[in-house]
């Protein structure tokens, strides 16, 4: 018989910091699913793993369970986040199951309405900032330094613990470390989690390690993989080497200026012996569509990101054949979908209601 599954801290608690009071949706095992059009493009074999079917649609969930449960533990009423959308989506509704208040601080007119929506169907309290994403973690830091919040960005460290059971689960499931792993990156804080829980399971550290949290068990990986980080050309300090004050892209998950996980990021990358690269916002909505219409997978343009950081790489001959490969696809597509509507026609053609208007409306 199938066993459910039981969210990541009752599936890889031994792996993680100890919490009393799991806060869960039940978030993690995530399809890794094989893509053969992207085994095609790139002369390797592609897995995309499709962190869209959390809980709340995102990766976000996994670092979100660890860092609401920690905080009830902790006895604190009220959590902030600032948010370029998925981590308030997340954040409030794992403030509901904990039975705590959220408060969401973003940035004005920068959120793609399903993302919106979330947070405020889950009963957050929103408050929009003129500034950017950076702005807005400015002024979380500030508000949890002097009141009773708590701050449930990734720079909590908690965050970063929950994020890496997705190394886990790919390792669990292929059977060892791919050969590459490639990650769309705004804050660098996934890169940083995927990073510590592949080489957790290989048996190493990495500077964001818990003291109780690694090294202790077994290594269950014979390896660890190279790191391939993506981000967007608008949005891309950690290419440039220097903070970006006005990002932009289109995606607008990774649009971020000044990374919170920054020098973890470059620890991954050098580490590793892998790259950070950018891509256009035109090769990340053709991704989108490409990975929509090839593959079966609705993503957010972020999320598109690795992807198409992977076939760009591809075209330069940076792929080694035959390579085992993973791409973190971060979030849903349904999230925001007036951006990859935006170039199509949505309006479908209006028939009579006759099987005969059908079958001419099909061309059959
Ligand atoms: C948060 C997020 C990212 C960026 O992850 P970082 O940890 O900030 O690098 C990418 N894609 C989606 C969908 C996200 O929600």
């Amino acid at each position: 018989m199938a066993r459910p599954w039981r969210g990541i801290i009752a599936e890889y608690g031994d792996r993680l910091p100890h919490v009393e009071n799991v806060v869960t949706l039940n978030e993690g095992g995530t399809p890794l699913v094989h893509a053969p059009h992207l085994d095609a493009l790139t002369g390797a074999t592609v897995y995309v793993k499709v962190e869209g079917a959390n809980p709340t649609g995102s990766f976000k969930d996994r670092g979100m369970t660890m860092a609401i449960s920690r905080v009830v533990d902790e006895g604190v009423t009220l959590v902030a986040a600032a948010s370029t959308g998925n981590t308030s989506a997340s954040a409030a509704a794992y403030a509901v199951r904990a039975g705590i208040g959220c408060a969401v601080i973003l940035p004005a007119g920068k959120i793609a309405a399903g993302k919106l929506a979330q947070a405020i169907v889950h009963g957050a309290t929103l408050v929009a900032v003129d500034g950017n994403f950076d702005d807005c973690l400015r002024i979380v830091r500030g508000l949890t330094d002097s009141y009773p919040v708590a701050l449930v960005n990734s720079i909590n460290p908690y965050r970063l613990q929950g994020q890496k059971t997705a190394a886990f689960e790919v390792v669990d499931v292929l059977g060892d470390a791919p050969d590459i792993h490639v990650l769309p990156v705004g804050n660098a804080g996934n890169i940083t989690a995927y990073w510590m829980g592949y080489s957790e399971y290989a048996g190493r550290r990495t500077s964001a390690a818990f003291e109780d949290s690694a090294g202790r068990l077994a290594p269950v990986a014979s390896r660890v993989p190279r790191m391939w980080g993506v981000q967007a050309e608008g949005a891309a300090p950690l290419v440039k080497g220097v903070p970006v004050e006005h990002p932009e892209t289109v995606a607008t998950a990774i649009r971020i200026g000044n990374p919170a996980s920054w020098g973890y990021a470059i620890e991954a990358r050098d580490s590793s012996g892998g790259w950070i690269e950018s891509v256009t916002d035109a090769q990340i909505l053709d991704t989108q569509a490409m990975l929509a219409a090839k593959v079966g997978v609705f993503v957010e343009p972020a999320s598109a990101a690795s992807v198409a950081g992977l076939v760009q790489a591809a075209g330069r001959g940076l792929v080694p054949e035959g390579a085992t490969i993973v791409c973190t696809v971060t979030g849903n597509g349904l999230k925001d979908t007036a951006t990859a509507l935006g170039s199509h026609i949505v309006e479908p053609t209006v028939i009579a209601p006759t099987v005969e208007a059908a079958v001419q409306a099909l061309g059959l």
